[in-house]
Parts: C-alpha cells; structure tokens; sequence
C-alpha cells in the first residue's frame, strides 16, 4: 500500500519480502529474501535514497547495518520500543501516560485481581502470544502460561474497557506534526475487524489522545507515521501499545482522509511537506479474515471501496480490507451493515 501511494508521486519502491509471492509485487520490484540477508540488504543500501518499514517485526540489526549507508527511517531504536512490549511500557510510563497495570512475570508472586493477560515481549501479533488469566487461577498458573508463551513477557492487568480506540499522526523530519481523528476498533478473537473514522468522541477526548501521540513521537524525535493504541476506560485513555509504522487502524484514511496515511508516511520519510489529514467522509474499514467475499456484491454497496491483497486464504488471517465512506454517520453505519452481513455470507 505505501507503494501504490508512492506511484503518482514518482516514489519507486524495492521491497525485501521473506514470504514468496508478496503482495507489493503488484506496484514495486520485490526481491523474496529474509530481512537479514546480506544481499538484499546490500542492494536497498545501494539503490534507495531512503529506507522504512511496512511490518514492524524486522530485526534491529539489519536496521542499524542499513543507517550506516542510507538514511532510515523512522530510526532503528525507535523499531525496536515498538518491537518490545515492556519498552512500550516503559516509554508511556516516563512519559506519564496513564497504562494498564502491570510488570515483568517474574515479580509477581500470582496474577492481578481483576485477571491477567500475558503477552509475549517481542513477537507476538494479531492477538497471538498471548494468554490469558481469570483473577481465581493459582499462583502457579501464571509460571506455567509464561513457559508457554516461549519467551520473555509482561503481565498486563485485564482491563474492563468501553471501548478500543487508536489515534495515528505523522512528524516530519523537521518536526512538524500532523494527526487524524480519534478512531474507533472492534476486535475479536485478538484480530482488528472494524474502525469507525472518525470516533464519536469528544473534543476533550481527541485533544487528550493527541497530546499523547505527539508527546510520544516527540520523546522518540520519530518520523513517518506512527499510531497509539488506547482504552477507553470511563472517559479515561489508557495507552496500549505503539506502532511506529502505517497501521491497520489508518487504512481507512485510503478514501476517508484529504491524504493517506500511506501518501503521509512517504512524504516524512523523503523529507516532504506533510499533507492535509482531515476527513473527507465518515469512513469504515472492515477486514476480510479468511475466506475471499463475493467482490461484486461488495463493489455494489454504494461508497464500498474492496481492497484484495492477493494473498492465499487462511483462517485468521487478514486478506483484504473494505472502506465504506457515507454522507454522515447515520449513512456510514447503514452501509457498513451491508457489508457486514457480505462478510459474514463469505
Ligand atoms: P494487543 O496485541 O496488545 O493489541 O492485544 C490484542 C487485543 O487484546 C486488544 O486489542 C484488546 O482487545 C485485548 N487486550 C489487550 N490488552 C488488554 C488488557 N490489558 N485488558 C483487556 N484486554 C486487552
């Protein structure tokens, strides 16, 4: 998606993929080989003017050998905080904003009163490396689901939310800031399946969640595009975790935005102007998990835009997107029903 966004502005993308058949195929020039292989490597140093990342889960290392040719951004070490839960923690924890309860399993004798949730340090995505805890599991419960996750982890309170909210901006590389609206996420099973763009939140809300993101891409002197993921837990944010990447709750920003979080991400990282964040519509964006829906009963709900990424069908797995834009909410939600009951058809 940051390549088709690059297109119309001359940005031409090579991208190191380790899985075959990559989806970026479409709209760059892809070479399939794990992100520490030293020729691939070798060839992003010697033929781009700038490096970044889509995924998050790319070693530091590689980072750290490629800042070494060519610029990259966003910075190696701002990678690896979003790479590492405890980090992230840390990171908010300094910053004062307020967070989930939690600590290193190590140092609890049992779980947390309201129950826990385990999730892996590095690694873990898509509501994988995880594990969760009622509030009466023996102390010893906690030892053994900690072996299970098969590597460091934090234990994080479970907390009885009203909602999922994430809040995504951008820095330049001389500072200057741009965000879009609070949105709202529905998850289950541990995945992303709807945003609603913008949230029906108040202005007090957004401004809080704002001052956080930018205190957060500040502290990291970060640049390109970067999302905050929050609780809402009785009108008060609790932040969740940070992605300093484009992310799933800004694809909708592809029709719903005056620019893309895409289109926005490369202007930062090349140096260029921030573009207009605001939304042009009300927007949804629904996942497609799984299985491939019928495309063209999509594409005849009106404002459906259908995004197929090419990717083989799996269960649990995100294989394309639909964004419905309405005239205002009361339309949206009308919309994103008919999408709904697609999807659930599929
Ligand atoms: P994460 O990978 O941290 O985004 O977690 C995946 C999903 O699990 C979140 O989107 C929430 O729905 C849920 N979750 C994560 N942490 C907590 C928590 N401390 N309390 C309750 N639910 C949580």
């Amino acid at each position: 998606m940051l390549a088709l966004a690059g297109a119309p502005l001359g940005v031409r993308c090579l991208v190191v993929e380790p899985a075959a058949g990559a989806p970026a195929g479409v709209a760059a020039e892809v070479i399939t080989a794990p992100y520490d292989d030293r020729a691939a490597l070798e060839a992003l140093a010697r033929r781009c003017d700038v490096v970044t990342i889509e995924v998050e889960h790319v070693p530091v290392a590689s980072l750290e050998w490629l800042a070494e040719r060519v610029p990259v951004r966003p910075a190696p070490a701002v990678v690896a905080v979003g790479q590492d839960r405890l980090e992230e923690k840390r990171l908010f924890r300094r910053l004062g904003l307020p967070t989930a309860a939690f600590a290193e399993p190590g140092q609890l004798s049992g779980g947390f009163a309201a129950g826990t949730i385990l999730k892996r340090r590095t690694g873990g995505f898509d509501g994988r490396g995880q594990a969760r805890l009622d509030p009466t599991a023996p102390g010893e419960a906690l030892a053994g689901a900690t072996r299970g996750l098969g590597g460091p982890s934090v234990a994080e309170e479970l907390v009885a939310f009203d909602r999922e909210l994430s809040l995504l901006g951008a820095r330049a590389a001389d500072g200057t800031v741009a965000t879009y609206p609070l949105v709202e996420n529905r998850h289950r099973d541990g995945l992303l399946r709807e945003t609603l763009a913008p949230a029906d939140a108040s202005p007090a809300l957004t401004a809080a969640a704002t001052e956080s993101l930018v205190r957060v891409m500040e502290d990291l002197e970060h640049v390109g595009v970067m999302a905050l993921e929050l609780f809402e837990v009785d009108g008060r944010l609790l932040a969740n975790e940070v992605a300093p990447r484009v992310h799933n709750s800004g694809h909708w920003t592809i029709e719903g935005a005056a620019t893309s979080q895409f289109e926005q991400h490369l202007r930062a990282v090349l140096g260029w102007p921030l573009g207009d964040p605001s939304v042009v519509a009300p927007a949804a964006m629904v996942n497609v998990i799984g299985t491939e829906p019928d495309g063209s009963a999509i594409l005849a709900v009106p404002g459906a835009h259908l995004h197929r990424y090419g990717k083989a069908e799996r269960p649990h797995r995100k294989i394309g997107h639909v964004t419905v834009l309405g005239a205002d909410e009361r339309q949206r939600d009308e919309r994103l029903e008919s999408i709904r009951q697609l999807l659930a058809g599929s």
